[in-house]
């Protein structure tokens, strides 16, 4: 008989990386969801009493409030405060409840804004980080603490993965709250459908930036829960515990936005709006450590983004 599959909560499985993790975890794990109706993340009491009951021997807590640009700068008090509560409720609870093995994901706006590029683990608090979406890093930085200082002084083995920005089936498409991505696929989309001869880009289009798709990071998670304790820990040591995870696939914004207009099959123009924010100038991991130890992105942009279409085409047909 082959030994019991591990118990693997996923925080957040509803949400764009929460649902690649289970995605990728079919089949190599008892799988426990909740939805938020069901278990409230920030609620100490039900966190504690989930964990109590449950005892899931893994956790990858994928459960964020996330939003592009614009949703950071606006929202700043609800992107630090559940960001905060959730990381701290669940990496508390997962400890006290004897959770073999965690998996936290933060983000790559968790690096000082002029910070040395391709970002470097090292890099974390050695500057001041970008405006737009301090209180956001700020809760990811606070959750890559939680998971080292668990792990200095209880030896929990809680690990940090770093994405890069991501992109993928099941993301947001709002119009304004939205991660560049599928906002230019539906402003594109849009604009062909009516006929429009422009569309406005946000900001100078000079930004650069490096996409990941979702199943590359969900394979991460995979990777980072299965990977033995020796080996990560000479990647990942105490003093520098979070991995970055990035494709090396680098782009300027306005070389994204000639690419998903092709995709789309849009033949106008781009307008790029610089009333809008840039953000970082540039955001690129070196992603050298993840790799070392055997993972590597599999997904290229142009084909992620044209799936990603057909992914946004068919949510329009399921919505009529
Ligand atoms: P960021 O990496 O945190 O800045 O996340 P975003 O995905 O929101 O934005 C990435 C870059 O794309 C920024 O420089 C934005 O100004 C630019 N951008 C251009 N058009 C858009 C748009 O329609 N929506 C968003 N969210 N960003 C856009």
């Amino acid at each position: 008989m082959s030994p019991p599959l591990p118990r693997v909560f996923v925080a957040g499985h509803r949400g764009m990386v929460g649902s690649a993790v289970v995605r990728a975890l079919q089949g190599r794990a008892d799988l426990l969801l909740r939805s938020r109706d069901e278990l409230d993340l920030t609620r100490q009491d039900q966190v504690e009493a989930f964990f109590q009951q449950e005892r899931p021997d893994q956790v990858v807590l994928a459960a964020a409030k996330v939003g592009g640009i614009h949703a950071n700068n606006t929202y700043p008090a609800e992107f630090i405060y559940s960001n905060l509560v959730v990381a701290s409720t669940v990496i508390h609870e997962a400890w006290r409840a004897g959770v073999s093995r965690l998996v936290f994901l933060g983000s790559s706006c968790i690096y000082p804004r002029l910070a040395e590029q391709p970002l470097r683990e090292e890099a974390l608090l050695t500057g001041l980080l970008e405006p737009t979406n301090e209180p956001y890093a700020i809760a990811k930085i606070a959750g890559i603490k939680l998971c080292e200082s668990y792990r200095r002084q209880y030896n929990s083995d809680f690990r940090s993965l770093m994405p890069t920005n991501l992109y993928g089936p099941g993301d947001n498409y709002h119009p304004e709250h939205s991660h560049v991505i599928p906002s230019l696929l539906r402003r594109f989309h849009e604009a062909k459908i009516s006929g429009a001869k422009e569309v406005v880009v946000w900001g100078s289009g000079r930004p650069q930036r490096e996409f990941l798709h979702v199943d590359d990071l969900a394979q991460a998670c995979v990777f980072a829960l299965d990977s033995p304790r020796e080996a990560w820990d000479a990647q990942a040591p105490l003093t520098r515990s979070h991995l970055n995870v990035g494709s090396g696939e680098e782009l300027s914004i306005a070389d994204l936005a000639a690419l998903v207009a092709s995709t789309v099959g849009f033949e106008g123009r781009l307008q790029f709006d610089r009333q809008q924010p840039d953000g970082s100038p540039r955001k690129l991991l070196d992603s050298s450590r993840l790799r070392s130890l055997g993972w590597a992105p599999t997904v290229p942009l142009a084909q992620g983004i044209a799936s990603v279409y057909q992914d946004f085409l068919q949510g329009e047909v399921r919505s009529i």
